[in-house]
């Protein structure tokens, strides 16, 4: 009898093999793993067994790197592994800790599981999770300020936001990817950038409805022009960080530090491309490292036409791309489904071939001269992280090499970061670490907390207890 599972997969697999030419007019040869599966090479039953016997090496090859991550880790961490397993375990428990959550007490949160997800509450503590870092082999990393000022939550200050992102520039990331350069013995060129994440929700009083309407309505074009100071206000400080750093550090190709403006609902995007569009011109100079990268959803059914755009718009208006690629994040909360790539299968081609042209196109150039100039694979994904990874260790261009960056969010895909350092000598990894007021942060754990469901459905949960179990009886005996 076929499962509804076997059938859904099954089902994927057609949809994937009748999908037409990719609307990338630069497709790459990206064929992904399950591509090469045979539909239907004898019978539709010989077809769901390669598929199966494909998705078991996956969750395997999953299984043993989380194993290996686990096993250097101290106790304390793997006690916090241990929480979030039994917290992730099925269904029922996940949502009765999604629902006790808030009323947890803070010093709870912070024994438990705060320090596998967030940096930190200060600028020191950010330091003791960078030291951690370090030690793991990952080198740098994308401070984001966890304040948001949207969806109602207008007590907080916009400037403050732009204050306290100023000073984490200048007082942590920028001595600190200093310190990293001067002290490694590797080349320069093999040291990842420092970011600070720009979250546009965050740098206006309304800002969802300024980034909205700030085509149609001149109360909100207003709004819309101090969010864009603010934002600039920003950016001018990493150009000019990276102006100063490259005489010291002159053979550098890649920035030293760099604006990574984030991106939001598809409802509220055109506002963000508009902002993005605008600090590219200023702090994407031909010739220059960038200093700004903006962020496009490869889940859009539209992003390929979009990339597209924005290299046209470069070129036209002679400046450089910067370019974090995701899937993106709000599937669930997207109200108009039709925007998004109608299957996971297209997502990822579309992300596969989107990552695939910037990291040709960036090592392609030897100066800092073509149009798109650095680009950030934000996934956790192992298949994207592998291509990504191949295409740069076969390159020759090894100056170009640190303008691509692997970036996952702290605690997140853990095993696979550990894999790709070790096991694939990947030196451009960094981590998404956000930090700020505790009940910032402790929002922001309570939508990790609700991101593991997908993890619960495919026995995550379950089999991290196992392996933190594991880890820990091999540590202690
Ligand atoms: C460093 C970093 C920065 C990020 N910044 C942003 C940001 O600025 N804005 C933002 O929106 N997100 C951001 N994200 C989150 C990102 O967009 C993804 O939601 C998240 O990383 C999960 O996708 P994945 O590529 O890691 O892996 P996967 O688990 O392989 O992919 C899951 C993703 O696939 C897509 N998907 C799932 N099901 C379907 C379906 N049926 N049809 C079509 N597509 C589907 C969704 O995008 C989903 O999130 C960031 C992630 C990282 C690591």
């Amino acid at each position: 009898m076929m499962s509804i599972r076997n059938l859904s997969v099954l089902n994927k697999s057609i949809k994937r093999s009748s999908l037409g030419p990719s609307m990338f007019r630069y497709l790459h040869d990206t064929r992904k793993r399950n591509d090469n599966i045979p539909l239907v090479p004898g019978t539709e039953q010989e077809g769901f067994k390669n598929i199966n016997m494909d998705l078991k090496k996956i969750k395997n090859d999953t299984n043993s790197m989380q194993l290996n991550f686990l096993r250097e880790l101290p106790l304390r961490d793997l006690f916090s592994y241990i929480a979030i397993g039994i917290a992730t375990l099925n269904k029922p428990i996940l949502n009765a800790c999604i629902k006790v959550f808030p009323y947890t007490p803070m010093f709870l949160i912070r024994a438990l599981v705060y320090r596998i997800y967030c940096g930190g509450t200060n600028l020191k503590e950010i330091n003791a999770t960078g030291d951690r870092l370090r030690q793991r082999g990952i080198n740098n990393m994308m401070l984001s300020l966890t304040i948001e000022a949207c969806d109602g939550k207008d007590h907080i200050d916009p400037d403050y936001i732009v204050t306290e992102t100023k000073k984490s520039l200048t007082e942590f990331l920028a001595p600190y990817s200093i310190n990293v350069l001067r002290n490694s013995e590797k080349d320069i060129n093999s040291i990842p950038p420092g970011y600070v994440a720009l979250k546009p929700t965050g740098f206006a009083k309304d800002a969802a409805k300024t980034l909205k309407y700030f085509k149609s309505d001149p109360h909100y074009a207003a709004k819309f022009e101090e969010l864009v100071l603010r934002v600039s206000d920003i950016c001018k400080m990493t150009y000019n960080i990276n102006q100063d750093l490259s005489k010291e550090f002159p053979d550098r190709k890649a920035p030293f530090v760099v604006a990574v403006i984030d991106a939001e609902k598809h409802e509220l995007q055109e506002g963000v491309y508009e902002l993005q569009r605008r600090m590219y011109a200023k702090y994407n100079q031909i010739g220059k490292p960038v200093s700004v990268v903006g962020t496009l959803q490869m889940y859009l059914a539209d992003s390929a036409n979009i990339l597209a755009l924005e290299e046209n718009l470069a070129k036209k208006n002679n400046y450089r791309l910067g370019l974090k690629l995701v899937r993106g994040a709000y599937i669930h909360s997207e109200k108009d489904r039709s925007v998004i790539h109608k299957t996971k299968a297209d997502t990822d081609e579309n992300y596969n071939n989107g990552i695939s042209f910037c990291i040709d196109s960036i090592l392609a150039d030897k100066a800092n001269d073509i149009t798109i100039g650095h680009l950030v694979v934000a996934t956790h994904n192992a298949e994207s992280l592998k291509l990504a990874t191949e295409k740069l260790n076969s390159t020759q261009n090894t100056e170009n090499k640190a303008n691509v960056v692997l970036g996952q969010l702290l605690g997140m895909a853990d095993g696979i970061t550990y894999d790709l350092i070790k096991n694939h000598k990947a030196g451009n990894v960094i981590k998404y670490v956000p930090w700020g007021p505790p009940i910032e942060t402790k929002e922001y754990l309570l939508r990790r907390l609700e991101e593991n469901g997908d993890a619960v459905r495919s026995d995550n949960g379950l089999t991290l207890l196992a392996n933190s179990v594991k880890a820990l009886f091999q540590k202690v005996f």
